[in-house]
């Protein structure tokens, strides 16, 4: 590089001080580290849905508003009348645009710790400054705190991940609609894992003129495709549309995805199969000695290694060819955690046969 200071004069020191979002490579071996399905389409429908591909025009830029796919969504996600959608290339996306519109100078976000990192990130981003709020005994939300916290900081925005990543409970209904109710500020409901949650803020749009529902399809089997939707009331969603970058869903993704719902019941198959293997390997991890395991809401499980460090036997895993997340690092109430997304029921069985032999 010829000249480091004037990387030092032009890129934020913000940006210069963070780290890039790092996915680890899991080449060869069984992913379980991303929340991702194990499941694809069946094969049959994969047939089928190679020929709604060959008519895709890639010589053409996609919809613009994605109009016949909002569509669809609407009414498989039953988004309220008089609400709206915004789509994003993944809820990532959506979650920085709500960020850039809110981000003037002293404007705070607020969520509680430990929770989706990209929150903080995605702040950090836009210049804002994030405020976390430490959750309480077994991850349930300290209400008290978040009021004070509200009180203090008036956030902009304040996330809420419902069931929360990484450690997989739903919050308490009450203690949500009590921020609903205090806060001065957009408050978004992050539903990512709600395919295998059930409960949803979504009925309750027109019950709060400062809440957004956050939802992917990400966790459902169609992570490589990045789709994400926001709903809310049109005039906040109006407002965000200017941010987004026209075309910013692609015509394969709108095709693909318009596919998968017409084939809504795989999908949610696949969803309830999940469900189950989740609870025969949280009841799996329980009969282990040496875990403390918490009950799930989504399609992974934390545990912590009980009296000794966590990283070894992260690693250990790895070398027997299971990468999961390691958590170990993350300091606070998850030290010494690891997390495990829900796989196949051969995949679950290979990651505790390589996990026994390390307690
Ligand atoms: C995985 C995840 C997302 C990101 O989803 P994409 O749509 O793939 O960007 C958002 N929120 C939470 C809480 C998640 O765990």
């Amino acid at each position: 590089m010829r000249d480091s200071t004037l990387i030092e004069r032009l890129i934020r020191p913000e940006i210069r001080g963070l780290k890039a979002y790092h996915v680890p490579s899991a080449a060869g071996m069984i992913k379980l580290d991303a929340m991702e399905s194990p499941y694809r389409l069946p094969a049959a429908l994969r047939a089928e849905w190679l020929k709604v591909l060959d008519g895709v025009e890639i010589n053409r830029y996609p919809d613009p508003g994605a109009y016949a796919l909002k569509q669809q969504l609407r009414a498989a996600l039953a988004i309220p009348v008089g609400m709206d959608v915004l789509l994003g290339n993944g809820s990532d996306e959506l979650i920085q645009i709500i960020l850039m519109s809110v981000a003037r100078a002293g404007a705070v976000v607020v969520a509680p710790t430990p929770t989706f990192v990209m929150y903080e990130l995605i702040a950090t981003l836009a210049g804002m400054q994030c405020v976390g709020v430490p959750l309480g005994n077994d991850f349930a939300l300290d209400c008290e705190a978040m009021l004070r916290a509200i009180e203090t900081h008036r956030p902009a925005v304040i996330f809420l991940a419902y069931p929360n990543n990484p450690t997989g409970n739903l919050f308490a209904r009450q203690d949500v609609e009590a921020i609903l109710a205090k806060a001065p500020g957009l408050v978004v409901l992050d539903e990512a894992y709600h395919a295998f949650a059930g409960e949803s803020f979504m009925g309750d749009l027109g019950r709060y003129d400062n809440l957004l529902v956050l939802r992917t399809l990400s966790k459902q089997g169609l992570a490589g495709l990045r789709l994400g939707l926001l709903a809310g009331a049109p005039a906040w969603l109006n407002e965000f549309d200017k941010l987004r970058l026209p075309y910013n869903i692609n015509s394969l993704t709108q095709a693909s995805v318009g596919f998968a719902l017409e084939h809504r019941d795989a999908l949610d198959d696949q969803a309830r199969q999940i469900c189950a293997d989740r609870e025969r390997l949280y009841q799996a991890l329980r009969a282990l000695s040496g875990l403390t395991v918490w009950p799930s809401r989504a399609n992974f499980i934390l545990f912590r290694i009980d009296n000794r460090p966590a990283t070894p036997v992260f690693e250990g895993l790895k070398r027997a060819g299971v990468l999961i997340k390691n958590l170990d690092a993350t300091g606070g109430p998850i030290t010494g955690c690891l997390r495990v997304t829900v796989g196949t029921p051969a995949e679950n069985a290979a990651f505790l046969a390589a996990l026994k032999p390390m307690l």
